[in-house]
């Protein structure tokens, strides 16, 4: 069950992630197993809860991630386009990095400058070799409004609550792709959002959640 999987070690922590059915593709497993969170996160890395990775922000729980990269898989295939939004410690952004591949290619995006570089330092630090014009490219800016440069994505992720219907992001989605993001201000809910190959939108709501909001900087440090 979500909330139940933490675990003494990375690999002990995917375990059971899939005894939960959280996680149950092998592109899922093995990107888990691949990155090991200790690398992200310097406090109780294998807790199945998020932690404060300061500034306002934590690194979300391994069961959100487990869930956001299995609703996400299809579109994380080799050589495939992701972003990012509110990337923060970089972590799931190297699990969809595992799985697109060389050809593939994961923007993140992050408004806390010191965030972006922390990650930076991190994957540079453990994963040297998708870095620096390679699959992963960390960028410092206002995520809502996406990454227009690389646009269209095959998926989105946003690591932050959305007050509501992300247009802006949808607009980067390609037809067909798929968006994993939570919304809502008091309740918030994961919105999986298709685009289907003539570009018409669906939406369902998946799950209750608590997530930080997608905000300004300023406010995100009022708390
Ligand atoms: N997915 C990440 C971080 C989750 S916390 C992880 O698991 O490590 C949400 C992140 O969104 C925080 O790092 C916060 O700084 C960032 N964020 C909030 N509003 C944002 C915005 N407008 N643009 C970009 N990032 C934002």
């Amino acid at each position: 069950m979500a909330w139940m999987c933490s675990g003494k070690t990375n690999d002990e922590l995917v375990d059971n992630l899939v005894k939960a059915r959280i996680i149950s593709s092998s592109q899922v497993i093995s990107a888990m197993r691949a990155v090991d969170r200790a690398h992200f996160s310097r406090q109780y890395p294998y807790e199945d809860s998020p932690q404060g990775i300061g500034y306002g922000a934590t690194i979300s729980a391994p069961h959100m991630h487990g869930y956001a990269l299995e609703g996400l898989v299809q579109y994380l295939k080799p050589g495939m386009r992701a972003l990012d939004v509110g990337s923060g410690s970089g972590y799931l952004t190297a699990c969809m990095a595992a799985m697109v591949g060389d050809n593939g290619l994961v923007v993140g995006i992050e408004h806390i400058p010191e965030l972006a570089d922390q990650s930076l330092v991190d994957l540079r630090a453990h994963y040297p070799e998708w870095v620096d014009g390679k699959r992963i490219e960390i960028v410092t800016g206002d995520g809502r409004k996406g990454y227009g440069d690389k646009a269209p994505y095959d998926c989105i992720h946003v690591g932050a609550a959305a007050p509501s219907k992300p247009t802006e992001l949808l607009a980067q989605l390609k037809s067909p792709g798929r968006m994993f993001v939570p919304v809502g201000t008091n309740n918030q809910y994961i919105v999986v959002y298709d685009k289907d190959s003539n570009g018409n939108v669906t939406e369902e709501r998946v799950m209750g959640v608590r997530y930080v909001p997608l905000t300004d900087a300023a406010m995100q440090f009022m708390g």
